[in-house]
This record gives structure tokens, C-alpha cells and sequence, in this order.
């Protein structure tokens, strides 16, 4: 803040900023007094729209460096060089909480990274899960409605959200792990980060590949119990987000082993799973992870509304080198992120400083709208245009992609695995005997609280069909506390 008097928004000296203008001592407020209604004014706009899903959130800036030569499979600038380094900034987030929720609950925890690459900005818009509930963005307002405020209870209701789960088997995989260990973190140090979609890498030769990325944490991994949860969210609700801020402070930077799985094209039609599935893994035997960089948090905002509530990521935030694959579920949100940040950021969100290129600048002919900052000056804003404004470049960012057939709502194409409960299974069974039990105590607490028999015996259904020993526990557990 510079030094100086106060002042008015307009810069004018405040002469009295603890007494409203007044007609006479004891008489009424003046309009005449444009501090107090500039002040209460801008006070009723302190706000824009919380975030529909991952309102609660905590980012921090820090570096990501290259630890090895993926060459051969992207010609992404930033990661053209071991050693290279590019500035980053990673929002952490709930999903299902509004903005002043606690942190220590049982949700995914949002893993959204900014790379300020010299080629304009890619957004890598994770989750600490590699899977999702769905696999098609259609259902995802469906989905998240359940997870909100019923319309008559204003509560989250426990019937909504076993009902949708119950009939969208394809959420097995990702609610088996929600309620293990892992569904309640310690802390967004103690986590994994994970891309979870495929995405597509192309080389400097113009070959593709299919990516996911897995971002390991080098704190290990920590988690709450349910009782741990509890009480902490009671006696503290910030904390996760105190935790990542104090460490920081303290220099104790969080880092995290980036990995990459790489799948040649030629292998996704006949692979087992379909490799374009939210609600799957590639399992590791199959396409091994490879060590591809180191990412460090090693600084705070200066201030949390302007960098982390206005922050925004767009999963179409790509650079070259670096594009979609035909994930439905990634397709969806290519349009829905980019859409809410126009709603609740506005349309110049992109100029605030946590969300312009840092290593670039953007040059476009779009202008104007609210709160524009006329960088363009009095530049021509069309193109082609013959007074040197930019030009396209004619070089397609990523690699083109084949496809064919008849337009209509197809489900996914299917491959010889891909069925809703094997993977939820093979999670299931490579959890210890004690994890197992409070994956079964977590499950059987939420669901014994359904008000309708149905609904809950869809819904252990769907974990029978992944592991019969699964099923067979969770019935009892439930029926014991359903009496
Ligand atoms: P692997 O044995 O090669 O890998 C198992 C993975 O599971 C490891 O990444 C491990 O993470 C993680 N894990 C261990 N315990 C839990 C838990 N309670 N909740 C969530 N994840 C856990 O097996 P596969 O690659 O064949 O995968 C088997 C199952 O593991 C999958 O069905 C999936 O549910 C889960 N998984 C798979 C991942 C993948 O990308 N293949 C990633 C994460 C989970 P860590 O090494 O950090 O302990």
C-alpha cells in the first residue's frame, strides 16, 4: 500500500472515516456523503460466485523442474531439457464443500497446476484420485447435485447421494476409494496428485502418444481416520489450508515425484481397458510409470481472494505438444471450466495476474467486456490485418486424430476388461486386512443412514459384483446397523 492519507476509490483524500455525514448532530445520513456509499457499495460486491464444486481451496506458487528426457514423446517446450524450470501455481481444493467448509472431511481433493510455460499457459486440472465417478460429463451436474444441498432439506442427503451411486455402477471404483485410507487426507502435502484423464503428447517427428500423469508426494502418504477427521474439522476448520501456508512460511516446501504412464497409439484400440475411461487405471504392469520431474510449492499468495479465489484453471489450456484424447468426461469439461470462469470470474479473468503468462504474453484480438485493462492500446484488433498485428502460426498444436462412424448417443466403445467392478476389486483386495475393515465400517456408517431398503441394497450390490468377500462384509455390516 503506498503511503499517504486515505482515500476514496477515485483517489480523493477521506477527511473522516468513522462519522457518515449527518443533517444536523442526531439527524439523518446524507446522500450527499459518497464515502459511506462507495465503501458500503463495494463491501455488497466483496464476492463473486463460489465455485458450483471446489469452492474451498488453498493454492501456492513453486517450480517445476525436468528430471528427464521425454523428447522422444512431446515437443512441449517447458519440458524440452533436463534441469528446465517453470514457474507454477497449484490450487488445492474440495470438491463437495461451499468456500467456508472444512478441510477434513471425506471428498477428493482438487490438484489443479499452472505451468507458466514460455508457450502460453497449460493448465493440468487434477484430482488427488486417478479415477472419477463417471466417465461422462452429461451426468456430472446429476452427480454433483447429489453431492450438494437437497432442495427440500438444504442438507447433503445421504439417500441422493447412495441412490445416484447405486445406479451408476461405473462409480464402484472411485467410492471404494473415496471411503479407504485415502478418502480423508492428512493434509494437501501428504497426497498424490493425478491428471487422471489421458491426454495426448505429440513429438517434434509429429507422433502421438497417450499420457497420464501421476504427480507422487515426497512427504508420504498421510491420512485421517474418520473419528481423526471429526474432531479436527470441528476444532480446525482450516486446516489443510493453515498447514500448506505455515510450511511454506517455515521453508518446509512440499514437493512432489512426477511420473508419467506413455501408451503408443497403436495400442489403445486392443488394450484391455478402454484407455480413454475416467473411472480406470492403466495398471502399472502394463504401462509402468516414468519419472519425469520434480514439482516444489515454495511460495505463499499475498493475498488469497486476488490469487486463489480468482485464480482459474481450463483443462483447454494446452501448449504444443500437448492436446486432448477423446475422454468423454475430459471433452465435457474442455467447454465447462472455461464457461464457469466467464460466469464467475468474467471474461477478462484470463488478464488478473495469477492467470496471465508470466513466461509469455497473450496476443489476441479480443478486447473490451467488463473490467478490460486496454493493454491493446489503440492496436488493430482483427486478423488478417497489414499493420504488423500478430498473425496464426499455421503449425497445429497436437498431433490430428482419426475417427469415423455415425454421430448419435453412443456409450463408450468397448473393450475385454472394461466392465464397473473389476478395478473397484483388484483396489479393494490390495488393501491390508485393517484397511479393509475401516473401508467397511466407513462404507456400512454411510449407508446404513439410506431411508429406503432398496437403495442400500443397490448399492452393496455394486461392491458384491466387485469382490464377493467385499459384498459379503459390507451386507452384514450394514444390516447390523440397520437392525
Ligand atoms: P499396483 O500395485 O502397481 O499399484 C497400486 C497403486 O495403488 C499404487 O499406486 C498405490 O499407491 C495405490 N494404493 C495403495 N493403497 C491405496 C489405497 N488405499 N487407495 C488408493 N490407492 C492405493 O497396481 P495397479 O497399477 O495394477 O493398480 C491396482 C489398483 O490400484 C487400481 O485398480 C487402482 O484402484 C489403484 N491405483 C492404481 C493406480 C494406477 O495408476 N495404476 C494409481 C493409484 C491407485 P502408492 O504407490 O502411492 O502407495
Amino acid at each position: 500500500m503506498p503511503a499517504g492519507p486515505l482515500t476514496t476509490e477515485a483517489g480523493a483524500p477521506v477527511a473522516d472515516n468513522q462519522h457518515s455525514q449527518v443533517a444536523g448532530v442526531g439527524g439523518p445520513v446524507l446522500i450527499q456523503d459518497q464515502h459511506l456509499i462507495e465503501k458500503l457499495a463495494h463491501f455488497n460486491r466483496e464476492r463473486v460466485p463460489e465455485r458450483v464444486v471446489h469452492a474451498r481451496g488453498a493454492g501456492a506458487y513453486g517450480t517445476f523442474t525436468v528430471t528427464a528426457d521425454v523428447t522422444p514423446y512431446t515437443r512441449a517446450a517447458f519440458l524440452s531439457e533436463i534441469g528446465k524450470e517453470t514457474e507454477v501455481f497449484l490450487r488445492f481444493s474440495t470438491v463437495a464443500g461451499n468456500l467456508g467448509a472444512a478441510d477434513a472431511v471425506r471428498d477428493p481433493r482438487g490438484f489443479a497446476l499452472k505451468f507458466y510455460t514460455e508457450e502460453g499457459n497449460y493448465d493440468l486440472v487434477g484430482n488427488n484420485t486417478p479415477i472419477f465417478f463417471i466417465k461422462d460429463a452429461i451426468k456430472f451436474p446429476d452427480f454433483i447435485h447429489t453431492q450438494k444441498r437437497d432442495p427440500y432439506t438444504g442438507s447433503q442427503e445421504p439417500d441422493n447421494v447412495w441412490d445416484f451411486w447405486g445406479l451408476s455402477p461405473e462409480s464402484t471404483h472411485q467410492v471404494t476409494w473415496l471411503f479407504g485410507d485415502r478418502g480423508i487426507p492428512a493434509s494437501y502435502r501428504h497426497m498424490n496428485g493425478y491428471g487422471s484423464h489421458t491426454f495426448q503428447w505429440t513429438n517434434a517427428a509429429g507422433e502421438a502418444f497417450w499420457v497420464k500423469y501421476h504427480f507422487k508426494t515426497d512427504q508420504g502418504i498421510r491420512n485421517l481416520t474418520a473419528e481423526e477427521a471429526a474432531v479436527l474439522a470441528g476444532q480446525d476448520p482450516d486446516s489443510h489450508q493453515r498447514d500448506l501456508r505455515v510450511s511454506i512460511e517455515n521453508g518446509d516446501f512440499p514437493s512432489w515425484t512426477v511420473q508419467a504412464q506413455i501408451m503408443p497409439v497403436a495400442d489403445a484400440p486392443t488394450y484391455r481397458f478402454n484407455p480413454f475411461d475416467l473411472t480406470k487405471v492403466w495398471p502399472h504392469a502394463d504401462y509402468p510409470p516414468i519419472e519425469i520431474g520434480r514439482l516444489e510449492l515454495n511460495r505463499n499468495p499475498r493475498n488469497v481472494f486476488a490469487e486463489v479465489e480468482q485464480s482459474i484453471f481450463s483443462p483447454h489450456h494446452f501448449v504444443p505438444g500437448i492436446g486432448p484424447s477423446p475422454d468423454n468426461m475430459l471433452q465435457g469439461r474442455l467447454f465447462a471450466y472455461g464457461d464457469a470462469h466467464r460466469y464467475r470470474v468474467g471474461i477478462n479473468a484470463d488478464q488478473l495476474p495469477v492467470n496471465r503468462p508470466h513466461a509469455t504474453e497473450a496476443r489476441t484480438h479480443g478486447r473490451d467486456g467488463h473490467a478490460y485493462d486496454g493493454r491493446h492500446g489503440g492496436a488493430k484488433n482483427y486478423e488478417p490485418n497489414s499493420f504488423g498485428g500478430p498473425a496464426q502460426t499455421d503449425q497445429p498444436l497436437w498431433a490430428a486424430t482419426t475417427v469415423s462412424g455415425v454421430t448419435g448417443d453412443h456409450p463408450a466403445p468397448s473393450h475385454a476388461e472394461d466392465d464397473d467392478y473389476g478395478q473397484a476389486g483388484t483396489l479393494y483386495r490390495l488393501m491390508s486386512e485393517d484397511e479393509k475393515e475401516r473401508l467397511i465400517a466407513n462404507l456400512a456408517g454411510s449407508i446404513a443412514q439410506v431411508s429406503r431398503d432398496d437403495i442400500a441394497e443397490r448399492a452393496i450390490e455394486n461392491f458384491r459384483r466387485a469382490d464377493e468377500d467385499y459384498g459379503k462384509r459390507l451386507h452384514a455390516a450394514v444390516q447390523a446397523l440397520r437392525g
